[in-house]
């Protein structure tokens, strides 16, 4: 029997409910239950795949192409399950399905409402493709009292209903601030944001409290009485020194035991934490320190690049030290050059990205890995850069670029018009719409025997999410070659490089997929291990 678990959350935005349903995951993983998670965006785009990397953060990638919010980083971080694109649902893909249902005449004439018709499309898309899991624990994104939430709590209200109580649970996020001028806790934006649920019919079962510091029993009695649960399941949520804590942090505080207690399984063992333990502790004492510099242009907002920098952390879990990111602005290098910010750093790493703004920056940043034999990843567009650069400083390519940036004499990056996906075949053109038109999704790619990625991943055949319209083009392989430059892997029909490399530097990888999308703190990926630990060789030289 599939229960569900319905994260909501108040007061404010940002507390952090994608961490929590997440963490709330690993725990119920830990005693031994199958688990799925879930996020329910209620704005109108379709997908994430359009937005601004300042608007919403990092795009998350999942294996079967979909485009999806970055709390599926959290979830797939935290349980290891892979997140599919039934995970990911927002306003704007219910909508398209309602209105799609309504153009083919399935409403017979009646008169398409929100109330029943997206409600109903809500709960549908809510109890499907579950796997039997015994868990599925669905985030609605926002906070209670947007008008655009609406349609989704009044869903999740029927859903309550409909399922029974015991196999449905409420769980609130709010947040108890501390008012320094009174110098106490307050409990009120809680209240609040419980009477608002109320109002719409829904009573939580159990309150996440986020504060800063211990809440007294006092306020936590305060809080049941007001909001109508009990006591023992206002449970605090304090802020950790990382976020693998959390799952420690909440077991703690009960959080699991009072979910059990819910759903009548008081009976079931207690969670094996030993994993998050050793993450912990790793974590806590580390035997060193390595300093990587992103060079990227999104770096004012870390959101951008959750998951690669979790990889980066991950990276450092494996080799036993603290990674010290540095963020640099691409554009800073383009007036100042890029030697003094990167003296000291043991890795630099270019990310994904779009555009041209920010080039030649991070060209610069590039060169410098190369001639001072730093070591160098490179990730999408810091692949393609790499290749760029190689073919512009090496091969003597002067009019090396990518079709990106607009026409140019040797496209040694461009845009490809098919290429194939496993029986089929699929296209792309230059007028195509911007969403999901890109290579999207795990796709598979041959190592070559004598690479170094071969040694790294210790397998002839890999599976790695892409995200990119633009690909490496086989026809300049020769000239890259000569230049020192090898293809260490294509696609399996040979046509697309999937990862460069050079043999005459202590590490110099670019990968035209994203390998920072299936790292995870127990299972740190192998490309990002391998590059601490080139990182780790650095320090020792500098
Ligand atoms: N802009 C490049 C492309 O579309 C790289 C994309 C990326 O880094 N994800 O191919």
């Amino acid at each position: 029997m599939t229960r569900f678990i319905l994260v909501t959350g108040g007061v404010v935005s940002s507390l952090g409910k994608g961490l929590s349903s997440a963490a709330l995951g690993a725990l119920l993983q830990a005693r031994g239950f199958k688990v799925r998670l879930r996020k329910f965006d209620p704005y109108l785009n379709v997908d994430p795949g359009t937005m601004s990397p300042y608007q919403h953060g990092e795009v998350y990638v999942t294996d079967d192409g979909a485009e999806t919010d970055l709390d599926l980083g959290h979830y797939e971080r935290f349980t290891g399950v892979p997140a599919r694109r039934s995970d990911s649902v927002t306003a704007g893909k219910i909508y398209s399905t309602v209105i799609a249902n309504e153009r083919r005449g399935d409403y017979l004439g009646g008169t398409v409402q929100v109330i029943p018709h997206v409600t109903d499309a809500i709960k549908q898309a809510i109890v499907t493709d579950t796997d039997d899991a015994d868990f599925v624990l669905i985030e609605i994104g926002g906070t209670v009292g947007d008008i655009e939430g609406l349609p989704f709590f009044e869903s999740i209200r029927q859903l309550a209903y409909e399922l029974g109580r015991d196999r449905v649970m409420f769980v609130h996020l709010t947040l108890v601030p501390y008012i320094s001028s009174a110098g106490e806790l307050k409990t009120k934006p809680t209240q609040h944001s419980v009477k608002e649920l109320r109002s719409i019919g829904i009573q939580p079962d159990l309150l996440l409290c986020r504060s800063d510091r211990e809440i007294p029993q006092s306020q936590r009695r305060k809080i049941a009485l007001f909001c109508n649960v009990p006591e023992q399941r206002v449970i605090p949520a304090l802020d950790v020194e990382n976020i693998y804590q959390v799952p420690i942090s909440y077991h703690q505080q009960g959080f699991d035991t009072q979910v059990m207690q819910h759903f009548g399984l008081a009976d079931a063992p207690p969670p094996d934490l030993a994993v998050w333990h050793e993450i912990v502790r790793s974590l806590q004492s580390p035997e060193g320190e390595v300093s990587i510099a992103v060079v990227g242009k999104y770096t004012g907002l870390r959101d951008a690049y959750k998951s690669l920098a979790e990889a980066l952390t991950h990276g450092g879990i494996a080799n036993n030290v603290r990674v010290d990111m540095q963020w640099i602005e691409a554009d800073i290098f383009e007036t100042d050059g890029a030697a003094q910010q990167l003296e000291a750093v043991h890795g630099i790493l270019v990310p994904g990205g779009f555009g041209e703004r920010g080039v030649s920056g991070k060209m610069a940043a590039v060169t410098f890995a190369r001639t001072k034999a730093v070591p160098y990843f490179g990730i999408c567009f810091g692949m393609q850069l790499a290749v760029i650069e190689t073919a512009r400083n090496l091969a003597g390519i002067e009019g090396a670029s990518s079709t990106e940036f607009g026409h140019c004499q040797d496209p040694v990056i461009g845009l490809m018009t098919e290429w194939g996906h496993g029986e089929t075949v699929e296209r792309r053109n230059v007028g195509d719409d911007l969403g999901g038109t890109m290579r999207l999704g795990a796709y598979d790619a041959v190592l070559s025997p004598d690479s170094r990625v071969r040694q790294i991943y210790g397998c002839d055949r890999i599976s790695e999410r892409h995200r990119h319209r633009y690909e490496v083009n086989i026809n300049y392989e020769q000239s890259l070659n000569e230049a020192g430059m090898r293809v260490a892997a294509l696609s399996p029909d040979g046509q697309l490089p999937e990862i460069v490399e050079r043999d005459d530097h202590p590490w110099f990888i670019g990968v035209q997929f994203h390998p920072e999308l299936k790292s995870k703190p127990f299972d740190p990926h192998p490309l990002f291990a391998s590059f601490i630990k080139a990182a780790v060789d650095q320090s020792r030289l500098v």
